[in-house]
């Protein structure tokens, strides 16, 4: 027998942002392989199947990427539905592709399901759109993280060259990624939001700029992406913060 592999996106955190066909597949699941981040609501959905959690949180134990493509090869000869449960979107920095090709070299059936990624949640969250009508054309999602054996990718140019960045996996590198975009020529005045656990209760949100970011990214124990962009400034409740921000901006310059 071979059964099928779905990658399923378990979307950014609150379990009710889960797609209905994610959890369609999650209940009909007989292995189901989830990372850390996947809310345990969402893997309780997964009623008859055997479940194995797989790692996957940044600095943390995380499982060999090698041997996650081969337990999902494995399980696909033994049960008739495998699902590899990822956190947000499994094709934005989930190193789906891997496990893509792992498949279709031992001939699987797959299907992805898409998950609302984090970027998305933390717009929500702010209140503020990722895109806006004549001054922000263009986003990126980016990371400064790159693999163990690899070279260091090219994120500075697209992040310089974008309206805006959703950075993701950079909170524990801000202090490399404002000195080098300040380097660059990116005002060091730009405007940061730091969103953290994004569509959580435990959310918590921060707004600073680019010279204030070293300072409150290590804030920051839970999943947390940078949002920078013209776009980015405080608003409502959180304008209050400002007098606060205008403080570490002139501590960061001095
Ligand atoms: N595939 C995922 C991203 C995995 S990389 C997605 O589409 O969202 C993991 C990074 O995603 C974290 O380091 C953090 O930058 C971001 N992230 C994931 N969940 C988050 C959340 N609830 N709030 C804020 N950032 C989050």
């Amino acid at each position: 027998m071979s059964g099928k592999v779905y990658l399923v996106g378990a979307g950014p955190g609150a379990p009710d942002l889960l797609t209905l066909r994610a959890a369609r597949v999650i209940a009909a699941a007989d292995i189901l392989f989830h990372d850390a981040l996947v809310h345990p609501e969402v893997v309780a959905l997964a009623t008859h199947a055997e479940v194995i959690a797989v790692g996957k949180r940044c600095g943390r134990y995380s499982t060999a990427q090698r041997f996650i493509n081969k337990r999902l090869v494995d399980a696909a000869a033994r049960h008739a539905t495998v699902v590899r449960l990822k956190g947000g979107d499994p094709m934005l920095f989930g190193r789906a592709q891997e496990e893509i090709k792992a498949l279709e070299h031992a001939g699987l059936a797959y299907e992805i399901v898409p998950g609302v990624t984090a970027a998305l949640a933390a717009s929500a969250t702010l209140g503020t759109s990722l895109t806006q009508r004549g001054t922000a054309r263009s986003i990126v999602f980016v990371t400064p993280r790159v693999g163990e054996g690899l070279h260091p990718g090219e994120w500075l140019a697209p992040l310089m060259a974008a309206d805006a960045a959703a950075i993701y996996m950079g909170a524990g590198q801000a202090a490399a990624i404002a000195a080098a975009m300040i380097a660059a020529g990116k005002p060091a005045a730009t405007p940061v939001a730091i969103v953290e656990n994004a569509s959580l209760p435990e959310s918590r949100q921060i707004h600073t700029t680019l010279a204030g970011l070293p300072t409150l990214a290590t804030q920051f124990i839970g999943p947390a992406i940078i949002l920078l962009g013209a776009q980015f400034t405080a608003r409502g409740q959180y304008a209050q913060v400002e007098d606060s921000v205008e403080n570490i901006r002139r501590e960061a310059s001095a």
